[in-house]
């Protein structure tokens, strides 16, 4: 036998997460505060419920992916959550979590928290490689594995119900600077006579390339050895920056995306040693 899913809210994630639980055989019970989303999943075969209240009632497995932290707020306010097993997906701050599993706790739920990393056509694509991290009670994520694992991958990293949004916000940070240096790059090319569908798949091969660096700055920061493998030392690669910034300026494009980097990879120069890897960088990130 499945287990029966609540799912409260029916945006483009929650329609995405509710078709592939109905799809795997689940039942699902659904609610949204706009009734005429709730019309297609019911046509789907999904129990519709008329409140909030009333669809935390019908399960023991309450799943709520609603816009932000203040919509779960006003969506619970009325519901009993006695004994539910409340798993959120609602994107959130590691200090929201925490707040909302200590509040699940006072009601006497158990408590998981979730970072979708997932546009919503991924979900219930198993090769698209989208996830989801949660945090929070183990036995509860131990206890619904199989569900949880049904619209994507599912990583637990915790039992801090903040780590789930701290792993989000980290890894969608990382993919922010991964946009930045490509619109630099595209930046760079543009009043040229460059096709930018040329430059793409060069761009997409080296930034392949150069991602796995992130185990050799995981390998430092563990030794606390910023030295350790290095093959570009910071002093090389300081010595270089004139280089970008002046190509930059032939080019005119503003540097003010490099820019930043380069003048933490100055400081840190000035402070730590040569050889260093970047690794340092991270020190001074740190207030
Ligand atoms: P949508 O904007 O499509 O849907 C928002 C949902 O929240 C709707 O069901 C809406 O109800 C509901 N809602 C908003 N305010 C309230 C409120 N005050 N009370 C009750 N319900 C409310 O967003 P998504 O479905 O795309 O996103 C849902 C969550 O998933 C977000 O936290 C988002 O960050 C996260 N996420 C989304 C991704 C994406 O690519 N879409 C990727 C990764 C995470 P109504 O229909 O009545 O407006």
């Amino acid at each position: 036998e499945k287990t029966s899913v609540t799912l409260l809210g029916l945006g483009a994630m929650g329609s995405a997460l509710a078709r592939t639980w109905l799809a795997a055989g689940h039942a699902v019970t659904v609610w949204n505060r706009t009734p005429a989303r709730s019309a297609a999943l019911a046509a789907e075969g999904a129990e519709v419920a008329d409140s909030a209240a009333a669809a935390v009632a019908a399960n023991s497995l309450v799943v709520v992916c609603l816009l932000d932290d203040a919509s779960v707020d006003e969506a619970l306010a009325g519901a009993d959550l006695a004994g539910r097993d409340l798993v959120n997906l609602t994107t959130s701050t590691p200090a929201q979590a925490r707040a909302r599993a200590q509040s699940a706790r006072e009601l006497g739920a158990r408590y998981l928290d979730g970072g979708i990393m997932a546009v919503p056509p991924m979900i219930g694509v198993p090769e698209a490689g989208g996830f989801i991290f949660y945090s929070g009670a183990r036995e509860l994520f131990e206890r619904h594995r199989e569900t949880l694992g049904v619209p994507a991958g599912a990583t637990y990293v915790g039992d801090d119900a903040g780590f789930a949004a701290l792993h989000d916000v980290a890894l969608l940070s990382a993919m922010y600077g991964m946009f930045a240096g490509i619109a630099h790059a595209f930046a760079l090319i543009r009043k040229e006579d460059i096709d930018p569908a040329s430059l793409a798949p060069l761009l997409t091969g080296w930034l392949v390339a150069m991602a796995p660096s992130a185990h050799q700055t995981a390998d430092q920061l563990r030794s606390g050895d910023y030295t350790k493998g290095v093959v570009s030392n910071l002093a090389m690669q300081v010595a270089g920056t004139p280089t970008f910034l002046s190509t930059a300026e032939q080019q005119g494009v503003s540097p003010e995306l490099l820019s930043p980097y380069f003048k933490l990879m100055r400081r840190r120069l000035a402070e730590g040693s040569a050889e260093e890897d970047l690794t340092g960088v991270i020190d001074l990130l740190l207030r």
